[in-house]
């Protein structure tokens, strides 16, 4: 499928979406300040005034409703399809703002998408429904230790369907010496809750934190796929930086620390690329932090690509989803599909990844489905449940017709498959943790909305 209209920078929503980012205001994390942490104060917290969408955020006084709408008529102007959209939240931990500030963030950006300004965040997601500009999905970033089922509710009340949390590298010790305020339990059972709840769910992880070193962070790293425990969706890997403003830059010479050099990324990076299997998608590597905020090496931005280039040079396969979707592998596209099935048990539940692959292995489009280890909320008592269903490629408005992925009725086949194997198990229902965009789409298919879930009898 070519994309139907000519787009500045297409990559952006290259991957089916379009995605729209609004910042928080500063505030600091309850636990205090993680070593390598800048901002806090008078820019939101690991961030710096110099990132763009930071930028943006200060120069309109971090007022949500503006940054949504500044944001969508940019993207409009730009030529991005704006129909689907997946808002993203930045900076700091949200869910310890005070909660009438959360609540009204969210209700916020429904609102500017809607045109309208609605009474309730209940009647704003209703209305967005058959928006114009529909919420399609909703990403949180978030620390392990504020994800208890009372905090994950919260983030079902807003519509999110994705979260973020910093994970950085599983060791007790290490997370005592740089200040997280957390435990690997908390990781292991945010993880588990979030699966639970149907959330796709990605891990910061930080190669050359203070104490650790190369040998570690590929053992570390290795564990985030050996046990069953973790097994994320997705990564962001973000080697670690000493960034003007954080306690790293103040203590680095005391500590005796000093930042990997570029071989020593790529050496880390290389060997993770090789440990991540099918179903985890690399969102990003490298965070953008301009090199004047840093001390020490900055790392490459082009790191990620060099890595790439060079395993596919010596033939190594990478199974990582992002290096597999269509829209990064259009010239000659095979279009001899099939649907493959990993299993997978994962934080006490079992895991089905379907995946609709070329024969050379080229995704087109995925589902994961899901055979919970709890039921975390009444509405979710007998069912399996959809965690993600993604047709890969260049995004469409939802009136346009697609030749080979969006709107092609993947989607559909795809969650035929799951309900399939949901009728040959023990589970009664099929839920679906749908963004409140796409609630219609799975109304079509013969699911009602239950709490926050579209769900349907097997
Ligand atoms: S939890 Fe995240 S935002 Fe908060 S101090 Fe640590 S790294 Fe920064």
């Amino acid at each position: 499928m070519e994309p139907l209209i000519k787009v500045k920078k297409p990559v952006r929503t290259k991957s089916g979406v379009t995605p729209l980012t609004v910042v928080l205001a500063p505030r600091k994390c309850n636990h205090g300040t993680c070593i390598y942490c800048p901002g806090g104060e008078f820019v939101p917290q690991s961030y710096t005034n110099k990132s763009p969408a930071v930028m943006r955020a200060l120069a309109l006084n971090f007022d949500v409703k503006k940054q949504a709408e500044s944001r969508l008529n940019s993207l409009i102007k730009m030529g991005h399809p704006t129909e689907k959209i997946e808002l993203i939240i930045i900076g700091g931990t949200f869910l310890q703002y005070p909660l009438d500030y959360q609540y009204g963030y969210v209700k916020g950006c429904y609102d500017v998408l809607n045109g309208v300004e609605s009474e309730t965040l209940l009647e704003a997601q209703k209305t967005n429904e058959t928006a114009k500009h529909r919420i399609v999905a909703m990403c949180i970033e978030n620390r392990p230790d504020n994800c208890s089922v009372e905090e994950i509710k919260r983030m079902r009340e807003f519509g999110a369907t994705r979260v973020e949390i910093g994970v950085q590298i599983l060791d007790d010790e290490i997370y005592k010496k740089i200040g997280r305020g957390h435990t690997i339990k908390d990781v292991i059972e945010a993880s588990k809750r979030l699966k639970d709840a149907g959330f796709k769910m990605g891990y910061h992880i930080m190669p050359g934190l203070p104490y650790s070193n190369i040998e570690k962070d590929i053992e570390k790293f290795r564990m985030v796929f050996n046990d069953e425990s973790f097994r994320p969706d997705q990564l962001k890997i973000y080697p670690c930086q000493i960034v003007e403003d954080s306690p790293l830059a103040k203590a680095y010479k005391k500590i005796n620390y000093r930042t990997y050099t570029d071989e020593e990324i790529k050496k880390v990076l290389t060997n993770m690329m090789e440990i991540i299997p099918d179903y985890c998608r690399v969102m990003r590597v490298m965070r953008e932090i301009p090199k004047e905020k840093m001390i020490g090496n900055a790392g490459l931005t082009s790191i990620r690509k060099e890595v790439e280039d060079e395993l596919k040079k010596n033939n190594t396969f990478v199974r990582e989803i992002r290096m597999r979707e269509i829209g990064f592998n259009r010239n000659g596209l095979k279009l001899d599909t099939k649907l493959k099935i990993i299993e997978y048990d994962s934080s006490g539940g079992k895991e089905f990844f379907l995946e609709i692959v070329n024969s050379e292995n080229v995704l087109f489009g995925l589902l994961r489905l899901r055979f919970p280890k709890e039921v975390i909320f009444p509405e979710l008592k007998n069912c399996a449940i959809v965690r993600e269903l993604h047709v890969y490629g260049q995004s469409l408005n939802l009136h346009e017709k697609g030749k080979d992925s969006q709107h092609t009725g993947l989607g559909k086949y795809l969650m035929g498959e799951a309900e399939k194997i949901t009728r040959e198990s023990r589970y009664k229902k099929l839920a679906v943790i749908s963004g409140i965009g796409v609630r219609e789409y799975y109304r079509k298919l013969g699911y009602k909305l239950e709490g926050t879930y579209m769900i349907k009898n097997i």
